[in-house]
């Protein structure tokens, strides 16, 4: 989706701090930081939200948490903890309609969040 910010990133279109890749996501760090580590893993693929994903997803959506690990083991996140989250809908506050998870850690993290 050419309208899309991070189908942009994805192409390289819109420059972005690339932290992980593979044949089927991306990691980047967040342009906003909320804590000392804060990035953005997406599928490559465009998905809007995680209620549009099915069964033939499966694979993508075990592909993202095994990038989530990498993240966190590369950040150095592992011992001290972290959190994984994905905003969805208005409610939640979801800005950009492009499945994320944010990995935040290098602080304690309140909850429950806001
Ligand atoms: P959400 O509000 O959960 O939809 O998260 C969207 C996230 O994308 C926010 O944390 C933004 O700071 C982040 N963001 C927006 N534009 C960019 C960008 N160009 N590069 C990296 N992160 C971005
Ligand atoms: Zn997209």
């Amino acid at each position: 989706m050419s309208d899309c910010l991070f189908c942009r990133i994805v192409q390289k279109t819109i420059p972005a701090k690339i932290v992980y890749e593979d044949d089927r996501t991306l990691a980047f760090d967040d342009i906003n930081p909320q804590a000392p580590v804060h990035t953005l893993i997406i599928p490559k693929q465009h998905v809007s939200a995680v209620q549009d994903c099915r069964d033939q997803d499966r694979d993508l959506l075990a592909q993202l948490l095994i990038t989530c690990a990498n993240v966190a083991k590369q950040k150095g996140l592992v011992d001290s903890g972290y959190r994984i989250v994905t905003n969805t809908g208005s409610d939640a506050g979801q800005t950009v309609f492009h499945l994320h998870l944010h990995i935040l850690g290098g602080r304690h993290l309140g909850w429950p969040p806001g």
